[in-house]
């Protein structure tokens, strides 16, 4: 054997020895980072569980369990259309439809109405004070989540200032469908900055749009039930109309809702054998 034989014999015999050896050292290399990410996975899980104790902690402000600092009776729930019972209020209207103002609060979009319409319920009057929206909505029917909320919130007429204000509530739940006219009234008047106002012409923003029949039709069918502001200080004072008729509105007018005032629905709350009823 010469020495340049030798030396092929070496190579040769290197060569597999060589890629041997760099395959143990990348599959120890291998295990070593393996076990990095087991220990980063780790250390993840452990940030995450702080992150989570933290976003419990703040959900402790607004999403308290019910029972536990708010009382029995929260909102929103989860109607159960099948385990509501038929009831039917007396609802009548002084409706002037006059609103005035639309305010951009940064967690959700408010349009004022002028003060003068009321609304009977049941020998009650409430005066319409505010219409806001949540994104997505706040109310469930049979489990179901739409993509927005609408509130308009009354107050009880002639309460003494000590007393907790008894508010009705009209809730109105948006699908995605054609274009609504009501919104679209509005939209472009939004302010673009948090906590900036715009005042609005009488007639130029009509609730009477929201549907293109009269739209005291969309109370023939509604779940009625009794329950909490859905934010602070979520005061168990609210006559909850959630109307059972699904509005339309596209997809590019919630999303532009929701742009403004971001996720800002309330989780359900439990119902605690409440009585809901249904028209
Ligand atoms: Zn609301």
């Amino acid at each position: 054997m010469n020495s340049s034989i030798l030396f092929k014999f070496v190579s040769i015999t290197k060569k597999p020895t060589v890629t041997l050896s760099t395959i143990l050292v990348v599959f120890f290399l291998i295990g070593c980072n393996h076990n990095k990410v087991l220990v980063k996975n780790h250390q993840h899980e452990q940030l995450n569980d702080k992150h989570e104790t933290e976003a419990h902690h703040n959900k402790e402000i607004f999403y308290s369990l019910p029972g536990l600092k708010h009382g029995l009776m929260q909102s929103p729930i989860n109607i159960l259309s099948d385990q509501s019972e038929k009831g039917e209020h007396n609802v009548t209207f002084d409706f002037k439809d006059e609103i005035n103002n639309v305010q951009n609060l940064g967690h959700t979009v408010q349009l004022d109405f002028e003060p003068g319409s009321t609304v009977n319920v049941d020998g009650k009057i409430f005066e319409f004070k505010q219409i806001h929206f949540h994104t997505p909505a706040e109310h469930l029917i049979d489990g179901i989540t739409y993509p927005m909320e609408m509130h308009v919130v009354n107050t009880l007429v002639g309460q003494a200032e000590e007393e907790t204000t008894e508010y009705l509530v009209f809730s109105f739940l948006f699908k995605m469908g054609k274009e609504n006219k009501f919104i679209d009234e509005f939209i472009h008047l939004i302010p673009g900055d948090k906590n900036e106002s715009e005042d609005i012409s009488t007639g130029a923003v009509n609730l009477r749009n929201l549907v293109d029949y009269d739209p005291k039709h969309v109370l023939n069918s509604y779940f009625y039930y009794k329950g909490s502001l859905t934010t602070p200080p979520y005061t168990e004072s609210v006559n909850w109309f959630v109307m059972n008729t699904i509005i339309d509105a596209s997809p590019v007018q919630i999303q532009q809702i929701n742009k403004i005032q971001g996720d800002n629905a309330r989780r359900i709350q439990a119902l605690y054998d409440r009585p809901v009823s249904n028209k």
